[in-house]
């Protein structure tokens, strides 16, 4: 019982450690220039968790995002995905896409 309380507290900690450092190594890889601003604008699509204020309880490690809270749903990472595609949007879409690819790995290791 300690060890999954353990290991799974220290899993959530590096999935929020990965929304952090993927958008940062993309920002400072794809947008050199301005980097600080890239990492900035998609740093602010982590506002999509607020959704998980709605649940009860607000965060459970053993939850999958994907499918569950209303801003994590399929149809909308549809449209998170072709905001990348529009320049004026791209930063805000990159960032939440890459906030559900991140929420959607942590699932496949929930189920695994
Ligand atoms: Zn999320």
């Amino acid at each position: 019982m300690l060890d999954i309380d353990c290991c799974s507290g220290q899993d959530s900690m590096f999935h929020l450690f990965l929304h952090f450092l993927v958008p940062l190594l993309v920002a400072y890889l794809c947008f050199t220039k301005n980097w600080k601003v890239a990492y900035v604008i998609m740093m602010s699509t982590m506002l999509v968790d607020l959704d998980h204020l709605l649940a009860t309880p607000i965060y459970s490690p053993t939850r999958c995002s994907i499918g569950f809270h209303p801003l994590h749903q399929p149809g909308l990472i549809i449209l998170y995905l072709v905001l990348c595609f529009v320049p004026k949007t791209r930063l805000v879409g990159l960032g939440l896409s890459i906030h559900m690819a991140l929420d959607a790995i942590d699932c496949q290791f929930m189920t695994s």
